[in-house]
């Protein structure tokens, strides 16, 4: 489970607020999906469940642990990036490895294995030598993707993850992500400008405009009984 209690982001000593009070929880093998306008605080909140941000108020638990102050090496947590975030200079097979040999005292001959497996189940065992910068973008967010799998974290956040990718390979990834959902049982905020995406991945949708969450709640319940207009507006209810 993770617990988001009262979280605050403030900027510019408080001129910004970019994350208003928000509260939710996101039990164990859910998919939240997250959509709101540009710049209504998203991102910023990805970034202080992943430690990349530290809150100006508020907490965030995930099970029983105050995480709000651990660093982000020590959470259990993986992100995957619009922009994939790779290592240019380390091979496929070391960027998977990296993030291994942050969270585990597997030794190298396990981590090797453990990469191994991951690069197959995600399609990309003939790229493990390669380096980023010779793969395609789709290519790129799959091993961005196993990157994050092969750690097995507590929760996975996206941020847009399939947005820079062509119409015919976001369907693809979009599949892949949803099988990891179903055979995995994995926990994810996912966050995404595509309302499709949105109400068809989620198990439930959380609707933020500037910093604070409207409603959060199963895409059919949102969808029929939207809290406000602006809600409706969103998720294209019939008005
Ligand atoms: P988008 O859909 O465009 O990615 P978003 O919902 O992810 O938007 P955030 O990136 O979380 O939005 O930004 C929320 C607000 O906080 C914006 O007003 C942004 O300008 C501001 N902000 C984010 N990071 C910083 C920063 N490091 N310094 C100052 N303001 C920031
Ligand atoms: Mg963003």
């Amino acid at each position: 489970t993770v617990t988001l209690d009262n979280l605050r982001k403030e900027f510019d000593n408080g001129r910004i607020v970019a994350v208003d009070d928000v509260s939710m929880q996101v039990d164990d093998g859910e998919f939240i999906t997250v959509v709101g306008p540009s710049g209504c605080g998203k991102s910023t909140t990805l970034r202080m469940l992943a430690g990349l941000e530290t809150p100006t108020g508020g907490s965030i638990h995930i099970g029983d642990e105050d995480v709000t102050d651990v660093h982000a090496r020590k959470r259990d947590v993986a992100m995957v990036f619009q922009n994939y975030a790779l290592y240019p200079h380390k091979t496929v097979e070391q960027n998977m490895a990296f993030g291994l040999r942050m969270s585990t005292d597997l030794s190298k001959e396990a981590r090797r294995e453990r990469v191994r497996e991951t690069a197959e189940m995600m399609g990309i065992e003939d790229l493990l030598d390669d380096k980023p910068d010779e793969l395609s973008g789709g290519q790129k967010q799959r091993v961005a993707l196993g990157r994050a799998i092969v750690r097995e974290p507590d929760v996975f956040l996206f941020d847009e993850p399939l947005s820079n990718l062509d119409a015919k390979l976001r369907t693809t990834m979009r599949t892949e992500i949803q099988r990891l959902q179903n055979e995995l049982g994995i926990t994810a905020i996912y966050v995404t400008h595509d309302q499709e995406e949105a109400m068809t991945m989620g198990d439930r949708i959380a609707i933020l405009d500037d910093g604070e969450l409207q409603q959060l709640g199963a895409p059919k319940d949102v969808y029929n009984n939207p809290t406000n207009e602006f809600v409706g507006g969103f998720v294209g209810s019939p008005s």
